[in-house]
């Protein structure tokens, strides 16, 4: 076989690590010969969506044979009145996953740099280097973004910075004071995303909701997704928010159909479901309070969180624990690619998922520790 054609792809794409989603269940419980596992691993909501979503899904079956609206005219104008922003400011994407690309299609290319944290979102290394743009990380500071490091790594040449807040996998959190404060510091060339992918789960005073700012800094852009407290992961559809002209831009290297049409009608019955939203929240709280002092009896130690997950410290390589709790049928996600080798990530399932979690893992470390005293 000739593979002339590996030495003509672009090399930073061939130089690229691969992002690595977790194996479907299916797959892992054929491998290990189980069945009835409940995973953990993806931060999704475990209610699922809400009923007005399902429906509004199912109804669009009629219909299958049509395109898509491309422009997202309902949509849009429903996320812009939710934000109180024009239409023209929105950016719709195959999760927001697409807009973070569409973020680093317009805005790098190679010569330009791009900064972020430590431990924070795989996504942002991948998009910025499929681009061929520089990546600068920033040291993180107890697990979360150190906005100071930030900062000194911005200089003439750096044209975005990505933040997430909260972040995942560490759930650490930004307050409004010292973001605002960051934003305001930064060279107006410098395009700043702030990915609230878990914007509705936080519970905090003076956690901001960056949508407000967008008028103060015109090289803002805020992502949110329908993928977590919505419950629509497996129909990929999020948006951006930012200055319209930064939207007209993405919106020219936007695939016109990216969005397809039962996501559109599912995230804007979504969008009208606050009871769903609430209820979510309800849970979330509930039940990461349980997981928390679950893993608390067990004597370990867990990164503070305000999203729908915790990353743990099992203070040893996740490795061989993992491997046991997929034998135990759960699924975690260990984080060791994001340099967090002893840690893992636990999304918070339903009550009786976090307690067959919290009985695996007693029952794991419980293995692992007569194993190491005998
Ligand atoms: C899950 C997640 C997203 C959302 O991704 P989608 O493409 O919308 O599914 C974005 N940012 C962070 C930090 C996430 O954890």
């Amino acid at each position: 076989m000739n593979n002339q054609f590996l030495e003509r792809a672009v090399p930073h794409i061939a130089g690229l690590t691969p992002y690595v989603p977790g194996k479907p269940v299916t797959e892992l419980e054929r491998e290990l010969g189980i069945s009835g596992s409940v995973k953990l691993a993806s931060n999704e909501n475990p209610l699922g969506c809400g009923e007005a979503a399902r429906a509004a899904y199912a109804a669009v079956a009629a219909e299958l044979g049509r395109y898509p609206d491309g422009g997202g005219f309902a949509l849009r104008s429903a996320i812009a009145a939710h934000h109180g922003v024009a239409p023209e400011q929105v950016t719709l994407g195959n999760g927001s996953n697409d807009v973070l690309d569409l973020v680093a299609r317009v805005f790098l290319h190679p010569g330009v740099e791009s900064v972020f944290s430590e431990h924070a979102f795989a996504v942002y290394p991948i998009a910025i280097m499929s681009v061929g743009a520089l990546a600068r990380v920033a040291p993180a500071r107890d697990f979360g973004h150190d906005l100071d490091a930030m900062a000194a790594l911005v200089n003439e040449q750096t044209a975005v910075v990505w933040i997430a807040n909260p972040n995942n996998p560490t759930g650490t959190w930004l307050a409004a004071e010292p973001l605002h404060a960051f934003l305001s510091g930064l060279p107006e060339h410098c395009m700043a995303v702030v990915d609230e992918a878990y914007f509705e789960y936080v519970d905090e005073d003076d956690y901001p909701d960056t949508t407000r700012w967008l008028e103060e800094f015109p090289n803002l852009i805020v992502t949110r997704t329908f993928a977590k407290i919505h419950g629509l992961a497996a129909l990929r559809v999020g948006y951006g928010l930012s200055h319209p002209h930064a939207a007209a831009l993405m919106n020219r290297v936007r695939h016109p159909f990216n969005v397809n049409a039962p996501a559109q009608a599912a995230a804007l019955a979504a969008l009208g479901d606050r009871e769903h939203v609430e209820r979510s929240i309800a849970h979330n709280h509930r039940e990461m309070a349980r997981v928390a002092a679950g893993l608390k009896a067990l004597g370990l130690d867990w990164i503070p969180s305000v999203g729908n997950f915790v990353t743990v410290d099992l203070g040893q390589p996740v490795g061989p624990v993992d491997q046991a709790l997929l034998r135990e049928g759960v699924i975690c996600r260990p984080v060791a690619n994001y340099g967090l080798p002893t840690h893992l990530r636990i999304s918070v399932g339903l009550a009786e998922e976090n307690d067959r979690l919290l009985a695996a893992l007693a029952k794991v470390l419980g293995e692992a520790s007569r194993l190491g005293s005998g």
